[in-house]
């Protein structure tokens, strides 16, 4: 059977993946990314050494910790660990490709020649 194309075939174009769209706009920014995922490692850190999940999932501070980060995760803007995950494999993408760019740099330049274009409309 073949199937009737509608303009409902297609689902109306967003820019970004849509499950990154929502996300603020700090964490979007590549220049922010070490400093969150820091943020983020520290908050899981712990002393235990557990070799196996079941320890893990027993051990009492290993339990707060995880229930830190979510809270943090939250914080942050997340609205899921699924766009967290997402978040995350898209900056190490960035990161792996423009291994020599310095976002804070772009962002610098970016914001100088936004404010120049201001400035000449006037
Ligand atoms: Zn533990």
């Amino acid at each position: 059977m073949k199937k009737v194309i509608t303009p409902k075939t297609f689902p109306k174009y967003k820019p970004g993946h849509p499950l990154l769209a929502d996300l603020p706009e700090f964490l979007k920014n590549p220049a922010n990314y070490e400093k969150i995922r820091r943020l983020i490692l520290e908050s899981i850190a712990t002393s235990c050494t557990h070799s196996y999940i079941l320890e893990f999932a027993k051990c009492r501070s290993c339990t707060e910790k995880m229930l830190e980060r979510r809270a943090l995760l939250k914080r942050l803007g997340f609205r899921s660990p699924k766009q967290f995950l997402m978040w995350r494999k898209v900056h190490e993408k960035i990161k792996e490709r423009y291994p020599l760019v310095d976002w804070k740099v772009i962002n610098d330049l970016r914001r100088k020649e936004e404010k120049n274009d201001v400035s000449s409309n006037y």
